[in-house]
């Protein structure tokens, strides 16, 4: 039996954790730490999860993409696309990447709040399957683009339903005070529609909403789904015809033992029975239903290694252990609290008996990546794993303080490869150029 702390990984007989087979240990001592493990196993499980679930549940066609900003790297793009999933993707940069994992452009569904005119340009140039246009600024640039290239963009409208969901201010997308897509609370949504409609650059194949991540129950999908149902019946009268459905990726994982996520087939389930019955009940013929989910894809599938270095025990408040990594490689619980388990990964069998707050190495006194971890003794040069560091670590890694982006590696069948090169030192200044200092300063 595995007990949840492990949260789905192998501890071998003596006590050591095992990602995608191999040994955390011999992991560290190989690549270095900190280091960002992928369970290869666990991101096709993930990706295979959506894909039937909606081949089985889903009214009509279907497409699950995985959200590729959640951990955008060649290799990732390469086993979501391999799992039958397209993309999607936020900028030149993503789209550039998915390309080079020999994804398709076609595959690829280009979203963004404020996508540039350049960026507009390199999409219909490369040939991205849909733009999903959030806002009038781009509808009319992507219009002017694609005529000017006599070519029609395919597009579906990214809506905002006005549901809050249970989860951190800075990751809810759908609410009306939201800086993405059209309001269908007021007349922007329609608007847009009518807008794209009459735009012969543009093709309009459906709608999109995205309300938010780390939501960790269903009952929020359901009333996006059918408030973007109701608006594609209200709009039937303006000769608006809703072929493709697009709901957003959101579906959370489990981080701390007590998250209790749906999982994705049962999600899935669920969210196709609200679709179905809101398309009856509306008369709308059956769209190609789209799922994006990232978090959900990669997000469990990630361990974080990092070597234990000072601790520093202030009797009757609390003790620090720091490692060799923080909010530079993984920036969330700095961001928006985010909160995450740990074990330490030679002794992981080992019960937890002190409450401890496992701090990163910035400058910064916010830089801990975990307030309260329950661990068992630690002592200076112990190996640390956090779990579920899969989705928006390694995405959203800085340099702050010149610290290198750490490697990424993958693990199958009890080896593991590099996906990702750790940075160097040189590659920090590698954009840095000398200031040349002015004549009158040469000449003092
Ligand atoms: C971020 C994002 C997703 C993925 O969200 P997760 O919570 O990682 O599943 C899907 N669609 C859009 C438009 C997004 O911005």
């Amino acid at each position: 039996m595995q007990l949840p702390q492990r949260f789905g990984f192998d501890v071998d007989p003596s006590g050591n954790l095992l990602i995608g087979g191999a040994a955390a240990a011999g992991l560290a001592a190989r690549f270095g730490t900190p280091l960002h493990v992928l369970d290869e196993a666990r991101v096709r499980a993930n990706c295979r999860a959506y894909v039937e679930a909606l081949r089985r549940y889903a009214p009509g066609p279907s497409r699950a993409l995985f959200a590729s900003k959640a951990l955008c790297i060649v290799a990732t793009c390469q086993l979501a696309y391999d799992e039958g999933m397209g993309l999607d993707v936020v900028s030149i940069g993503e789209i550039y990447t998915a390309l080079q994992a020999r994804v398709p452009a076609d595959a690829l569904v280009f979203h963004g709040s404020n996508k540039t005119p350049e960026e507009i340009a390199y999409g219909l140039e490369v040939g991205v399957g849909r733009f999903v246009v959030d806002n009038e600024y781009e509808l009319g640039l992507l219009d002017r683009f694609a005529r000017e290239r006599g070519r029609r963009a395919d597009v579906l409208l990214r809506v905002t339903p006005g549901i809050e969901p249970h989860t951190h201010r800075a990751i809810q997308t759908g609410g009306v005070d939201s800086k993405f897509g059209f309001g269908l609370l007021g007349p922007d949504a329609e608007r847009a529609v009518r807008l794209a409609l009459d735009a012969p650059g543009l093709r309009l194949r459906g709608l999109h909403c995205h309300i938010g991540s780390q939501i960790l129950d269903v009952e929020p999908f359901l009333l996006a789904a059918r408030a973007v149902i109701a608006f594609a019946a209200e709009m039937r009268g303006a000769g608006f015809v809703m072929d493709e459905l697009n709901l957003g990726g959101g579906l959370g994982i489990r981080y701390r033992p007590e998250h209790e996520p749906p999982a994705p087939a049962v999600f899935v389930h669920d969210l196709m029975e609200t679709v179905r019955d809101s398309l009856a009940r509306h008369r709308l013929p059956t769209p190609t239903v789209y799922l994006e989910p990232g978090r959900s894809i990669v997000g469990d599938a990630g361990v974080t290694l990092y070597t234990v270095g000072a601790i520093k025990a202030i009797p009757g408040v609390r003790t620090y252990v720091s490692v060799d990594g923080g909010m530079y490689e993984n920036p969330r619980p700095a961001l928006y609290d985010a909160r995450y388990t740990a074990v330490v990964a030679t002794r992981a069998a080992e019960p937890p008996s002190r409450r401890v707050a496992l701090a990163g190495r910035c400058c910064e006194s916010g830089d801990v990546l975990i307030w309260e971890a329950d661990l068992p003794e630690v002592r200076e040069g112990d190996l640390v794993a956090v779990f579920s560091t899969g989705a928006y670590t390694y995405s959203m890694a800085s340099n702050y303080n010149r610290y290198p982006r750490p490697a990424v590696v993958c693990a199958r069948d009890g080896s593991a490869q590099i996906v990702v090169e750790r940075e160097t030192t040189a590659d920090l200044v590698r954009h840095d150029r000398p200031l040349v200092p002015s004549p009158a300063a040469r000449a003092r």
